[in-house]
């Protein structure tokens, strides 16, 4: 589960500051895909970057399930530990794959893989790591292209390998900023499935910002953001907005 709960957030500009996120509360629930859309500029990265803990808001809290630890507010926590939590419990999917050119696609994976802190060590740690890279590749549908690089990729495939890399911590947290925006119609609507099918088999909370709403069949809920306030919410059985 994330809640960010009466989140505002303000940038400088010139002498003045500007708000790009004004009193927001929303709550994505575990195994659902709440969109947030709404035009350029009206904050909905900004809401990504509190939430993945990248960026401290002025005031509101961001709470997040941290295992064993319940939920934890992460705006309280230190650069430290924010790093640690975006680490274990946050995966990450930007609009571009930001995939490492030189590496294959399960070297992508077993990179993120090694910067985790809850990998077991030793022979049976390596297995495991081994058996959830091929667990997520499969998912992904890129198994067979496992040893490829990005060049020798699509872009959707890319997306897809962006999107396996995201949750090879079995994060409890997916964040998702506009995926299909660099897709044509066709392959935004497989990477959307996908992430829809991901999210409900693997229960995780999935926030994903998109400003085009073709694709609305694959969220559960959607929140409209426009000038850095909530103007509509459309919940899903389980999925809520508070305010
Ligand atoms: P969206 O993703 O909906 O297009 P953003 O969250 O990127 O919107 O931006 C919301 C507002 O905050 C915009 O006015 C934008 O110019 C401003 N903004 C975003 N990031 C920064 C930043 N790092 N510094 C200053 N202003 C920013
Ligand atoms: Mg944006």
């Amino acid at each position: 589960m994330i809640e960010l709960q009466k989140v505002t957030l303000t940038f400088p500009d010139g002498d003045r500051r500007i708000t790009a996120i004004d009193d927001v509360s929303l709550r994505g629930e575990d195994g659902f895909v709440t969109g947030i859309t709404g035009p350029s500029g009206s904050g909905k990265s900004s809401i990504l970057a509190v939430a993945a803990t990248l960026i401290r808001p002025d005031s509101g809290g961001v709470l997040i399930t941290d295992g064993d630890n319940g939920v934890i507010d992460a705006a309280q926590l230190s650069r430290t530990e924010a790093a640690r939590l975006r680490r274990d419990r946050i995966g990450i999917v930007f609009q571009q794959s930001n995939l490492i050119p030189a590496l294959t696609v399960r070297e992508q994976l077993r990179v993120m893989s090694r910067l985790g802190g809850r990998r077991q060590r030793g022979s049976s740690g390596k297995l495991a790591e081994d058996a959830r890279i091929d667990e997520l590749l499969e998912a992904v549908g890129l198994i067979a292209h496992a040893n490829k690089r990005p060049h020798q990729l699509s872009g959707g495939q890319r997306q897809r390998v962006a999107i396996a890399r995201g949750l090879v911590h079995s994060p409890e947290v997916l964040l998702v900023d506009e995926p299909t925006s660099a897709l044509d119609q066709e392959k935004g609507a497989e990477i959307m499935e996908l992430i829809a099918r991901l999210t409900h088999e693997f229960g995780t909370a999935t926030l994903l910002v998109t400003h085009d709403l073709v694709h609305r069949d694959s969220l559960d809920s959607l929140v409209t953001v426009v000038d850095g306030r909530i103007r509509e919410f459309t919940p899903s059985a389980a999925s809520s907005a508070v305010r």
